[in-house]
Parts: C-alpha cells; structure tokens; sequence
C-alpha cells in the first residue's frame, strides 16, 4: 500500500549507493526487514547526520512508492548505542548479531519478538561497553564473557531460533521421546537425541545440553556460562539446526582471536 510509514526501525546495514545516497537494510517491528534508501545521507550537510549508520535505532519515516526500495524522509534518534562504537569487541558482536537477524529475518514477515530481542542484545552490548566490561578489565577474563563474549552470542543465536519457531527439542529425544541417555544432536531429528536414534548426530556433553536450556530460559543479560568445548558443541548444535530447517549459514557466533 504506497504511502507514509512511521516505524521504529533497528539499521542492520547501509551500503553506499551512487554519488551521495545509501541504501539501507531495517529491522522493524510489524514488517520485518525494509530495504530503504537514503537520499543524499553522504552528503555533510544531510538532514539525516549520522543518524543512519549501522546499530542505531531509530524512529523513522519512510515513503513507499511502487519500488522494492521505500525512502526514508525522517530519521529520530531513539538510541545511538554510541557506546558500543568505541569497543571494538562489543562492535563486532553487535555487527554478527545484526547480520544473523538480517539473514534469519530477511522477509517483510512481522516478528516483533525479533525486533525486541535486536534491540536488547544491542543495549547490552552497548552497556558493558560503557562499563569497560567488554573486552576491558581485568586481563584474560572479559575477553570471552558478557554480552560481547561466545557465551552471550550463542544465548543471543537460540532465542533468535526461538523466535524463529526452530527452537530445538531439548526435553527428550527428538526422535523417539525417550526421556533419558540424551547423547547426541541432530539438525534433521531437530534437538537432542537418545542413544538408539545417535545415527547421524553428534555428541553433545551433558553441559552443552544444560547450556542450551538455561540460555532459553533465562533473560539475555542473564546468560549462561560455559568452557570453550561446551559452547564449540553448542554452536555447532545452532548451525546444524539453522542448516536444516532454516537452509541458512551464518558466520561464526565469535571471532576468535
Ligand atoms: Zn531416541
């Protein structure tokens, strides 16, 4: 339907187009991923500023013509997480997390969890940031944990996969039911699986198991703890579920360093 569109819209990328524009990649609320492009934005004196680069969330109006592209024509800054722009380990997870919710969610279908989930993950790192506690601190410790950390990335990846309607079946095997000697994963069973339906699965230890339910099941600033093993399981448990249901391939959850 063309017309005006006002919506908050979470800007998950923003490509350079022609001499002065930028096309844009939104995350919004009630229509999912928006293309948009931004006329002139490059320009020094935009009426926009900076208030359309990556991570920012905003209040934004946008025209829809008959094009695939709206166009924005008002930009209000509803939180800049400028924070988070001055640490570059909380900037990379923000950047991963944006891409894995661009990939997951590229249709104009709605999910306003996804929006809202986006948009906590951000504050997080945006926070931590704040506090030096994303890759500050003290030496050795920060590095991996909070928001920015494997941990917090991979408890950000399976609510997304929740959210998704693909969260995997962790109560009992996902293949026969049986509630006990959960040994492996498998993608195509879609969650843990017993020791008679292990063909095709991979183990995953009983902390990696206990990762993924508690990473569920607790908020996102709440996220559980592991070992590297564990979360390498669990990882590879979220890849294999993304791959079967969801025909997506995302980068890794965490650069490792
Ligand atoms: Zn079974």
């Amino acid at each position: 339907m063309p017309g005006p569109v006002k919506t908050e819209a979470v800007v998950l990328r923003s490509m350079r187009f022609g001499e002065a524009d930028r096309i844009l990649h939104l995350y919004t609320p009630a229509r999912g991923r928006v293309g948009a492009i931004a006329k002139g934005v490059r320009r020094a004196r935009s009426r926009f500023g900076g208030r359309l680069e990556p991570f920012f969330r905003i209040q934004a109006e946008l025209h829809e013509g008959r094009g695939e592209l709206l166009t924005v024509t008002g930009a209000q800054t509803v939180d800049p997480h400028s924070r988070l722009r001055g640490d570059g380990h909380a900037l990379d997870a923000a950047a991963r997390a944006c891409d894995a919710v661009g990939r997951l969610f590229e249709t104009n279908e709605p999910h306003p969890g996804v929006f809202n989930l986006l948009c906590r993950q951000l504050g997080l790192l945006d926070a931590q940031a704040g506090a030096g506690g994303v890759g500050a601190g003290v030496e050795g410790a920060s590095r991996s944990e909070g928001a920015a950390g494997r941990a917090g990335s991979l408890s950000f990846r399976l609510k997304l996969l929740l959210a998704a309607g693909l969260a995997p079946q962790l109560g009992a095997c996902a293949s026969c039911g049986e509630p006990e000697h959960l040994v492996g994963f498998s993608g195509a069973a879609g969650g843990v699986v017993c020791a008679a339906c292990e063909a095709g699965s991979f183990p995953l230890g009983e902390e990696a198991h206990g990762f993924m339910t508690e990473a569920l099941g607790r908020p996102l600033n709440e996220a559980p703890g592991a070992g590297e093993q564990t979360l390498g399981q669990v990882e590879r448990a979220v890849a294999a579920t993304l791959e079967h249901h969801a025909h997506v391939r995302l980068m890794p959850a965490f650069a490792a360093s």
